[in-house]
């Protein structure tokens, strides 16, 4: 077990944009060990590689509903529908909450750690997790997704 240092918003490697992962290699399965360790800990929903500063186009999730735990290498949304309007934070901007808009529900193809391609789809705190989570890979965080008419709140403790 090995606990990588969550990256926070003064870094900005947050808004730089990740590379695809090419190498399905025993340093990706170490890296995927330590997000996972690193998200338990956090006591986090989703986690990208570049929070833990790797530009690595890595996800993983676990938002407690029948998903469970999800890794997602080269995630892409292939569709989506609705709309959400949710209150949604991030492990790298503690203390700061805010009301995203987001599609309900998406859908979405992803390479496991072996490399080979699975679609998965959900809604509701799945859909958002996964929205907010790619967004990272893009160099994009939630407050950045406000809903019309939402501002950031600052939020006591995290
Ligand atoms: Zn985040």
């Amino acid at each position: 077990m090995a606990l990588r240092k969550i990256r926070t918003q003064e870094d900005e490697i947050l808004k730089k944009i990740s590379k695809p992962v090419t190498a399905f290699d025993a340093k990706l399965q170490i890296l995927l060990g330590d997000m996972k360790d690193t998200l338990t800990k956090a006591d986090g929903v989703g986690l990208a590689a570049v929070q833990i500063g790797i530009l690595r186009r890595i996800v993983v999730i676990d938002v407690g509903d029948e998903h469970g735990y999800m890794e997602l290498i080269n995630p892409e949304i292939t569709e989506r529908g609705g709309e959400q309007r949710e209150s949604e934070g991030c492990l790298s901007l503690p203390n700061k909450t805010g009301i995203t808009l987001r599609p309900m529900w998406v859908k979405f193809k992803a390479q496991d750690r072996n490399g080979n391609w699975y679609e998965a789809e959900g809604e509701g705190l799945f859909a958002r997790c996964v929205c907010h989570e790619l967004d990272h890979l893009d160099g994009v965080v939630f407050t950045q997704r406000l809903a019309p008419g939402e501002r950031v709140k600052a939020t006591p403790h995290n």
